[in-house]
């Protein structure tokens, strides 16, 4: 079965998708996909790089150009992390995902502690590594114990950018979980809990 992770940013969905990881599910984030784009300085990169740093969303067939590059059905189980964003991506998902079983989960979460959340996020550049200064530094500061590189500060975790973001977030998530409620297809779980609670959730609704 393949999972879809929905939720504000900051509600947790690559910290609990790192440990799908563990369990064998593939992660596809279309955000890590987009700052490896501008990271590396291709073409789409150069086109995008704007777009992230103001917090809004990129086209849809950007995302869906990322999507199919990276995504082989057959022989993975995936969490979709980012994606969808919106009502059509959400359609345009129903689509590429025909044939295969999946279920959405909701990370219902309070916006105060969002906003917390964003403010002590580091991660390792390619965002595969999510460390929080004050729920989850790491060992040594500003260093990822697993890979010993340094560790950043998204450039839209800055105050400012997440102010819009949640904003973006709010005005078009609605149809999004509309589509996965009307196809009795999503599962909610309260993310304002401890990483190996909501973890512990997530994985019953996996096995259920
Ligand atoms: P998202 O992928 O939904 O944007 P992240 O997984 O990157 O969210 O989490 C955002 C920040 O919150 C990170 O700094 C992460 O370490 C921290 N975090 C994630 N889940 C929890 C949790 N359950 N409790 C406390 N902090 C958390
Ligand atoms: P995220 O890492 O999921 O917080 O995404 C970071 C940024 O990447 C967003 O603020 C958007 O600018 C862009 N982005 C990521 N996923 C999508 C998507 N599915 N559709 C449009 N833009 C996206």
């Amino acid at each position: 079965m393949n999972l879809i992770l929905l939720g504000a940013p900051g509600s947790g969905k690559g910290t609990q998708s790192a440990k799908l990881v563990d369990k064998g599910f593939e992660h596809i984030s279309t955000g890590n996909l987009l700052r490896s784009e501008i990271a590396a300085g291709t073409e789409l990169g150069k086109k995008v790089e704007s777009i992230l740093e103001e917090g809004q969303l990129v086209s849809d067939d950007v995302v869906v150009e990322l999507l199919n590059a990276n995504l082989n059905l057959d022989n993975s189980k995936y969490i979709f992390d980012g994606y969808p964003r919106n009502a059509q991506q959400a359609k345009k998902l129903c689509e590429i995902l025909d044939g295969h079983t999946y279920k959405a989960i909701f990370f219902d979460i309070d916006t105060d502690i969002l906003v917390k959340r964003l403010a002590g996020r580091r991660t390792t550049k390619d965002g595969k590594h999510i460390y929080n200064i004050v729920s989850n530094p790491p060992k040594v500061e500003g260093i990822c114990d697993v890979t010993g590189e340094e560790l950043i500060q998204r450039d839209d975790d800055k105050e400012e950018v997440v102010r819009k973001r949640l904003d973006v977030y709010n005005e078009t998530m609605q149809g999004v979980l509309s589509h996965y409620r009307e196809l009795n297809l999503l599962e909610v779980v309260d993310a304002n809990r401890d990483v190996n609670d909501v973890f512990d959730s997530v994985m019953s609704i996996v096995k259920n």
